[in-house]
């Protein structure tokens, strides 16, 4: 398979291999690693997924992207031990469907690109002999993702600091049950008293010998995974050798989970439209109408709380996938094809009341429980619909990226009722809790990983 080289969204960085991409995360320049050229799938190869599991379809995805770099018993492999559980296409009424990322480990769809990573991360490391520190500050869901992700991986340690008192005691258990490779330390502090500690480490050249990572959202193994699903999707609803086409509505925050859809549709994959749904952090919608890009300083507060999100990282990305160039502030130095995005994308913002009422319509019509997040997505559908009414008989996939029983208050609220919690969350219970306790100090901290990580 030839090669495929990674160019910097920047344009002021040496291209990099897969292997460099994946272990750098943001290239020199700042920017973010995209690959130069993208790989197309055959209509056979496309038609072919629909007999094959999610894990074969992820193996085939991935081989796409990493050329010779990984054999193919390995790529299956690592695909097979990162998706060991399911992903359902549960129908709410026609040929509209959810499609439930939430039955990870950690009931999260960042499952998807954390677990892949993870195995990919420790499949160049084993092979460079080397080790390296995942060193992550999270509010919640993504330490635990990451936590559960590199959990009992070799060559990987992983760190992950997070605010005592701005945690929940099930977001804190998803993590401080796992124990071998994973440290979990509370901070004293708040979550921006925990990312200042972390990036003062990754300034701090003493520190260098640790090999220290962020592996964060913005990281190109945490991307590619991201594309699996929709070929998924699409490969057990529609059929490539009648024509079919199908809409896809995204949550979306960062981005990422919209960039792995439009590398699908660039590899091949017959997408009529992307709904593109945020909240009230409504600057990609806002650009798509007036071409003007405005981040949103500080970012607005909404129920759907990992898509409050100002300024979207992978903005980057899908600008230079339409030919334009994004730095990290979101500043445009080369216009994108703006009316080729709006082919492709139909943006809107949702807000809370509108969230609220779609979980209780779509629970009460079609008694299919939503959370916040996926409220959002199956709301911007439902516009999307109804603003085209052409689309009515179109196959529509709307993703929930989080299980329902991760905002009990919410639902109980809306609904009256407790959503169950799946084995992933009920299993905590009874487990022994390990972790430590630092003050919001850097040279405690310092010390901490210094004794830590000899
Ligand atoms: C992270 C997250 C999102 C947003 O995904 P992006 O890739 O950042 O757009 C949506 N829903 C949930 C539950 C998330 O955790």
């Amino acid at each position: 398979m030839p090669e495929i080289y990674y160019y910097s969204t920047n344009l002021k960085a040496p291209k990099a291999t897969f292997a460099e991409a994946l272990l750098k995360g943001l290239a020199p320049d700042g920017g973010l690693y995209m690959p130069e050229r993208i790989p197309e799938f055959s209509k056979e190869e496309i038609a072919a997924f629909s007999q094959k599991p999610y894990h074969e379809i992820a193996a085939a995805v991935l081989s796409q992207f990493v050329g010779n770099s990984i054999p193919s018993v390995e790529i299956a492999r690592m695909a097979r031990e990162a998706y060991n559980f399911e992903v359902p296409l549960e129908n709410v009424y026609g040929n509209k469907y959810i499609m439930r990322l939430d039955q990870g480990p950690t009931a999260s769809f960042k499952d998807f690109a954390a677990r892949l990573m993870g195995q990919l991360m420790q499949y160049f490391l084993q092979k460079e002999h080397r080790n390296m520190l995942i060193l992550t500050a999270t509010s919640g869901d993504t330490g635990s993702a990451m936590a559960n992700a590199f959990y009992d991986l070799h060559n990987i340690n992983i760190a992950v600091l997070f605010p005592e008192t701005e945690v929940t005691p099930r977001q804190r258990k998803q993590m401080t049950t796992l124990h071998k490779n994973v440290q979990i330390i509370a901070l004293d502090g708040k979550f921006d008293d925990c990312q200042a500690l972390v990036k003062q480490a990754f300034n701090d050249n003493a520190l260098g010998y640790l090999n220290l990572s962020s592996a964060n959202s913005i990281n190109i193994g945490r991307l590619i995974p991201q594309a699996v699903y929709y070929m998924y999707a699409y490969s057990r609803l529609c059929d490539i050798t009648k024509g079919e086409q199908i809409v896809f509505s995204v949550p979306s925050g960062n981005f990422g989970d919209l960039m792995g859809g439009l590398l699908a549709m660039k590899m091949g994959l017959p997408v009529h439209k992307f709904v593109v749904s945020t909240n009230k952090n409504d600057e990609v919608p806002v650009y798509f109408a007036s071409g003007n890009y405005k981040t949103i300083v500080p970012s607005r507060n909404c129920i759907s709380s990992a898509m409050n999100v100002g300024h979207p990282s992978n903005m980057a990305r899908i600008v230079a996938l339409y030919g334009g160039v994004m730095d990290e502030n979101g500043t445009i130095a080369q216009k994108p094809g703006l009316e080729n995005m709006k082919r492709d994308m139909f943006a809107t913002s949702i807000d809370d009341t509108a969230t609220r009422e779609t979980i209780k319509r779509v629970y009460d019509r079609h008694k299919v429980l939503l959370e916040p997040h996926g409220a959002v997505g199956w709301e911007g559908l439902r516009q999307y619909l109804s603003e085209n009414p052409g689309e009515a008989d179109r196959v529509c996939v709307s993703l929930e990226t989080a299980h329902p029983a991760k905002f009990p208050e919410e639902i109980q609220a809306i609904l009256g009722f407790d959503p169950e919690l799946p084995p992933s969350l009920s299993n905590l219970e009874g487990k022994e809790e390990k972790y430590d306790k630092l003050a919001f100090d850097y040279k405690q901290f310092k010390q901490y990983l210094v004794n830590k990580y000899k």
